[in-house]
Formats: structure tokens, C-alpha cells, sequence
């Protein structure tokens, strides 16, 4: 029976089906979110009713971003997040069957909505955005404990900050407990990050305003990242990696602290949103399904997926699948 197939009878209303777990390579612990856009000619004042051009929902949320772009890329994945019980998570469960993923460990609460972004983009192409987290924060020990022995066989866990913090530590020392690699992506950042994140980290990977936040040093150039990842290290995590934009990446490892810049394509970017989830997404496939390939290497893989998600508009839309990527990356 395939990997779907076999998801897709044994969903949560069901016992687990153990032949399915061993079948998992990632497990994402993390956030979904429903963007809820409006394009307006300008951003509404307070009390202020305008018209807007158009309307769409996308799908959002750092955790189901990841879990989306490495399924693309054909890693067999599972989700580990909580939506509400309405329309938006209803739906959002779709998308990730519609993406392959296992939603064995989706659950659905009535004592939240779904996590929201309503946002409104200007003709200017700024925006006003209100993220409500939601169902995303119930997400607890209970459901993390049920995804337990999948995670324990899976080979790399991802997790970000789109959930209970302390939800996220949990996830990686249970992985770390069964062997599994870890990649934490400390986004949103908060400061005074627990410093248990770093030592359960296999690798720390962020963007240059995260590394800024954490470190509480300017980072706006290669060596600065270079700087940062050496803090960041030092903090006790195996591997740094700091994603730069059009600058590509830096990557550090604590058997070989020397930054290494990795530059990524040069390429026309129309919409940057989510180019940081692809490459944490295909990060966790190369891991997953690479796992001797130097961290370099890996990196400058998912530097030139991520560069594919920059010139389509929208997040988990622009997201290159396997068959649209070169056979030399994999
Ligand atoms: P975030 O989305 O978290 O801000 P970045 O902007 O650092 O993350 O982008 C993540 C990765 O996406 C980069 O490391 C790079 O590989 C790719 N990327 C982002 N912007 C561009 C761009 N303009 N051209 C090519 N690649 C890009």
C-alpha cells in the first residue's frame, strides 16, 4: 500500500497503523496558518471602510510551509499541528493530503480557531498584517506524546517558534533521545532563547534579522553572519546555518567553526514570502535523504530550491516540486 494511501485510512479517528511510521523520513512539529489577503488601493485608517481589488486565502504557517516544500521534493513527511475545528482547518487538512503529507497527528480543537493572518497589501506593496495564533498555541503534550514512536523512526524533526515554545523543546529533545537529526529554525525569534535550544539543535539554522535578535549584533553582511554563526555556535548546537536572501547562506559547524559563505542563483525575485520555509524544507529532505552529504553541500541545494520559490508570487504556491527541479539535485 503507498505511504498516502495508508495515511489516509489511518487518520486520527482511527488507532495508528505502525506499518506507517517506519515509512515517515520527516517529522515537522509546528504552525499552520490561513492567510487571509486583501489587495486595496491603500491600507484602511482606523473606522475606515475602503474597497478592495481582490481577495484569495493561501496557506501559511512556518511548520506547514517546511512539511510542504520537503514533501515537493518527495520526503515522505508527517505534520504535528492542531487547527480548529471549522472551515479553515478542515481545509487546511486537505492541503496537506493534497501535498502527500500524513495527518495522522492533526488534530482539530473547537476551543480555537484555526491560526489566521489577515493581511491587506497596498499598491505600494506594503502591508498590514494581524497574525492570530490560535489553535496553534493548544498544540500540547498530549498530541506530541501520540507522535512519539513515528518520530522515534523518522530521521530528521523540524521545528520553529509558531507553536508553545516549550512544545518545541520537547520535540527536539525526543528526537535527540531516539537518535532522530534535529533542525530548529528559531522563527519568530524571541530573545532570551532557552539555551536547551541550542544543544538539541543538530543544526540552528535562521535568517539574518533572527541571528541579529539572538546574537544582539548588526548582521548585513557575509561576515557578520560569519560572526553571528560563531556566537551561535558557541551556545552549543552542532551546525549553524544563517540564510541571507539574494546573499545565499553561511554555514558553520562546531568541527569546522570557519563561516563558509555559500552563494545561491542569481535570479529575478518577484515575491521573497516564504523563501526561508523552503529552504528549511528542503534542508530536512537533503538530511533526511542524504544524511552523508556534507552540510555545504546540502545548504547549497536548498539555496537554489529556495531561489525557485522567489520567482513565483505566494508562499506554499510557489514552491518547486520534484519534477520542476534538475536531476542534479537529487
Ligand atoms: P526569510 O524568508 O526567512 O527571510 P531569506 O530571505 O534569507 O529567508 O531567504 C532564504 C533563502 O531563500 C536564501 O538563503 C536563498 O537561498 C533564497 N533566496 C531568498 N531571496 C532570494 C533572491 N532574491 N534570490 C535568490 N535566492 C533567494
Amino acid at each position: 500500500m503507498s505511504f498516502i494511501a495508508k495515511c489516509a485510512h489511518t487518520n486520527n479517528e482511527f488507532d495508528l497503523d505502525q506499518d506507517m511510521a517506519e515509512e515517515v523520513d520527516i517529522v515537522v512539529v509546528g504552525s499552520c496558518m490561513t492567510d487571509l489577503v486583501s489587495q486595496a488601493p491603500r491600507l484602511p485608517k482606523a473606522g475606515e471602510t475602503i474597497h478592495g481589488r481582490k481577495f484569495f486565502i493561501g496557506f501559511g504557517g512556518k511548520g506547514a510551509n517546511q512539511c510542504v516544500q520537503a514533501a515537493r521534493l518527495g520526503a515522505k513527511t508527517a505534520m504535528v499541528c492542531k487547527v480548529g475545528k471549522d472551515f479553515f482547518g478542515t481545509n487546511y487538512i486537505q492541503n496537506f493530503k493534497d501535498n502527500a503529507i500524513c495527518t495522522d497527528f492533526v488534530t482539530q480543537t473547537a476551543e480555537a480557531m484555526t491560526g489566521a493572518a489577515s493581511i491587506i497589501v497596498n499598491d505600494a506593496g506594503e502591508n498590514a498584517i494581524v497574525i492570530v495564533a490560535g489553535a496553534n498555541m493548544l498544540l500540547g503534550e498530549e498530541e506530541l506524546e501520540q507522535a512519539r514512536s513515528t518520530l522515534a523512526k523518522a530521521k530528521v524533526l523540524l521545528c520553529q517558534l509558531e507553536i508553545s515554545s516549550h512544545i518545541s523543546l520537547q520535540a527536539l529533545r525526543m528526537a535527540r533521545q531516539s537518535n532522530v537529526k534535529t533542525i530548529f529554525n528559531p522563527a519568530p525569534a524571541i530573545p532570551d532563547l532557552h539555551t536547551d535550544f541550542y544543544k538539541e539543535s543538530d543544526v540552528f539554522c535562521c535568517n539574518e534579522s533572527e541571528a541579529e535578535l539572538l546574537t544582539e549584533a548588526r548582521v548585513a553582511s557575509v561576515d557578520d553572519a560569519g560572526r553571528a554563526g560563531q556566537e551561535l555556535l558557541k551556545r552549543g548546537c552542532a551546525a549553524v546555518i544563517i540564510t541571507m536572501g539574494s546573499e545565499g547562506c553561511v554555514v558553520l559547524q562546531a568541527s569546522n567553526p570557519n563561516p563558509k559563505h555559500i552563494p545561491t542563483a542569481k535570479v529575478t525575485s518577484v515575491d521573497t514570502t516564504g523563501a526561508g520555509d523552503s529552504f528549511m524544507g528542503a534542508l530536512a529532505f537533503y538530511m533526511a535523504h542524504y544524511p552523508s552529504m556534507p552540510l555545504e553541500e546540502m545548504s547549497r541545494r536548498a539555496n537554489l530550491v529556495a531561489a525557485v520559490s522567489v520567482q513565483s508570487i505566494g508562499t506554499q504556491t510557489s514552491y518547486p516540486f520534484k519534477k520542476d527541479l534538475g536531476a542534479e539535485l537529487f
